[in-house]
């Protein structure tokens, strides 16, 4: 079905792949003799980022042409996939506008095909400019990570858990607690989602992705995907460890990320912020 209509855009001479990608950035079918899957996937976050500033600005993108390295990048989009073809020559051009016209009517006309598009979005992520995502310690007052649970330890000494080095913190945060409230000049009335993190008594959870086992899921990976979310900007405490562990997750995960440190706050354990700084420097993370 999809396949098909992909083959008559590769066949055109001159086109080097052809890809059909989700309003969340993900591939549903694709055809590439050059590129990879991964290659093929940021093309496809930054092609939706384009569309995602111009719909901001009130204009509604359907077609998109752009040059990237060796390549002239014809984009259709309807409001639930985008359909993507690299051409590397000027005489296939005309001809590739025309079959991907056809194509496009096609695949929107496809029941089969819709579905499994219609699978890959949860909301229509296009008309939404931003989402607010706020993370929340929740521990319960038995929580491995507070030194006073432990014998004859001090805050900010390291303990072995099963799953690496934790660092012992004073108590914090507890469920339900004052210390566990938001600051009271902190606008949430904003944020779409509060991701509450830390409430297995066995695990800490730095970053809002992932637990400390950097397996345990949050579901915020999930929750910004199916919003549409590909670039992540990230404030508040701390800058070596929560900020930084949520920085390095969501470069892992392929999101754009940007660090505001002037609106962080590190802690700095023995040289902690320098490290950070620079894990999070080379894993591509911005600084703003
Ligand atoms: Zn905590």
């Amino acid at each position: 079905m999809a396949t098909k209509w992909l083959d008559d855009i590769s066949n055109i001479d001159g086109v080097e792949g052809v890809l059909i990608c989700s309003n969340t950035g993900r591939i549903i079918e694709k055809i590439s003799k050059v590129l990879d899957d991964e290659k093929l996937e940021s093309i496809a976050l930054n092609l939706l980022k384009v569309i995602s500033a111009n719909s901001l600005k009130g204009q509604i993108v359907s077609d998109m042409e752009i040059y990237w390295e060796k390549f002239h990048i014809i984009v259709k989009s309807s409001s639930q996939f985008l359909l993507v073809s690299f051409c590397t020559s000027e005489g296939a051009q005309s001809l590739l506008r025309i079959t991907q016209n056809v194509v496009l009517a096609h695949l929107l006309e496809d029941k089969k095909f819709m579905k499994i598009v219609k699978k890959h979005i949860v909301v229509s992520s296009i008309t939404f400019p931003y989402v607010v995502v706020l993370s929340q310690d929740w521990h319960p007052s038995n929580h491995s990570s507070f030194a006073s649970n432990h014998m004859d330890k001090a805050p900010f000494e390291l303990v072995d858990a099963s799953y690496g080095p934790q660092v012992l913190w004073p108590d914090h945060c507890i469920q339900a607690s004052k210390g566990a409230e938001f600051h009271s000049q902190l606008d949430i009335s904003t944020a779409h989602m509060i991701v509450r993190k830390g409430f297995r008594t066995e695990i800490d959870s730095y970053s809002a992705f992932f637990e400390n086992d950097h397996k345990t899921p949050t579901g915020l990976d999930g929750y910004l995907r199916a919003r549409g979310v590909c670039e992540v900007t990230i404030v508040g405490l701390a800058l070596d460890f929560c900020v930084q562990y949520s920085a390095l997750d969501a470069r892992r995960l392929g999101f754009e990320t940007t660090v505001i440190t002037n609106a962080c706050r590190a802690i700095d354990l023995d040289g902690s912020l320098t490290a950070a700084l620079g894990a999070m420097r080379e894993a591509g993370v911005a600084f703003n």
